[in-house]
């Protein structure tokens, strides 16, 4: 039987008899430039930047778990190459999302920062070693930090919305400060559409005086406590800051869970 690849586009005009491999929008070679049509400042130092893409019933074309690799200029003006996950999904068509949080002295933060609508953003990928099919896991247990809450937001939105899919997913989300907490509205609908399916537990350094989550870094109790035990049918994913993915490791190795029970984007 003849398989062809083309991107979706040209299967929606619907080529009799041949089945499609979607390829979407990414070249894992090539960079390919897409405009930003839409940025939403979400704090003093968090935007969403909405890019568009070739076509309304255009899809990105990214597996779930992986990310894409993003190019930019820095502050010297010198080329800088950063990976980001988008928080949308192949279900959303015609554009994708990225949530973007700037730091000062960050070299592609500084490219976010002064991005404006009608700019172009150089985009390669799909890339990653994750690769997700529904049911892999009864459950997988997820910590993430800060920014890391991207590549989890992706996977569990995933999960939730794929009716035949009954993974369930327990996330610890740690962050500095409350007003760090990125995706809040988006993270509480999940649990509160999924309650039997989606946990999440929220941990904080410097919490507000009325705090019901957890205080400090993430300890090997909170990990006892929210993910699932060590099991051969269990994963728990990893992404944040350098340091806390050591401590996390460091964490889960005492526990018991054994180096395929645990994967670090
Ligand atoms: C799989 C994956 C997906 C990612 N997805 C996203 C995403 O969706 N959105 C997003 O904003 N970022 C995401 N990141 C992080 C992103 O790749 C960059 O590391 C981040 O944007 C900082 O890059 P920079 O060049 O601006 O900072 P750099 O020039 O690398 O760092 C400069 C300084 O900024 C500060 N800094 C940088 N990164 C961090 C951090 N993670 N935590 C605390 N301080 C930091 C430090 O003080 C550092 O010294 C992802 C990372 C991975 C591995």
């Amino acid at each position: 039987m003849l398989h062809i690849r083309v991107s979706v586009d040209m299967c929606l005009q619907n080529v009799p008899n041949t089945p499609c491999v979607f390829l979407g929008c990414l070249d894992p070679e090539k960079f390919k430039d897409f405009k930003l049509v839409k940025r939403t400042q979400l704090s003093h130092n968090v935007a969403k930047f909405k890019f568009a893409l070739p076509t309304p019933t255009s899809v990105l074309g990214l597996p779930i778990g992986q990310h894409i690799s993003c190019r930019g200029k820095d502050s010297l003006n010198e080329d800088v190459v950063k990976p980001y996950t988008p928080t949308t999904l192949d279900s959303d068509v015609g554009y994708f999302e990225l949530v973007i949080k700037m730091y000062p002295q960050g070299r592609m933060s500084q490219h976010f920062q002064v991005m404006r609508e009608g700019d172009y953003l150089a985009v390669k990928g799909p890339k990653g070693r994750f690769k997700y099919q529904p049911n892999q896991v009864r459950a997988f247990g997820m910590l993430a930090g800060g920014t890391g809450i991207t590549p989890m937001f992706q996977v569990a939105r995933a999960i939730l919305e794929n009716p035949s899919d009954r993974t369930n997913v327990h996330l610890i989300y740690a962050n500095v400060t409350y007003e760090d907490i990125l995706l809040k509205e988006e993270l509480d609908n999940l649990s509160s559409n999924f309650p039997n399916r989606f946990n999440i537990y929220y941990v904080l350094n410097q919490p507000p005086e009325i705090w019901q989550g957890g205080v400090g870094f993430i300890s090997k109790e909170i990990i006892q406590t929210y993910c699932p035990a060590p099991a051969p049918d269990i994963k728990i994913l990893r992404c944040g800051p350098p340091p806390m993915n050591k401590a996390m490791a460091a964490n889960l190795e005492s526990l018991g869970y054994s180096p395929e029970m645990q994967f670090q984007f």
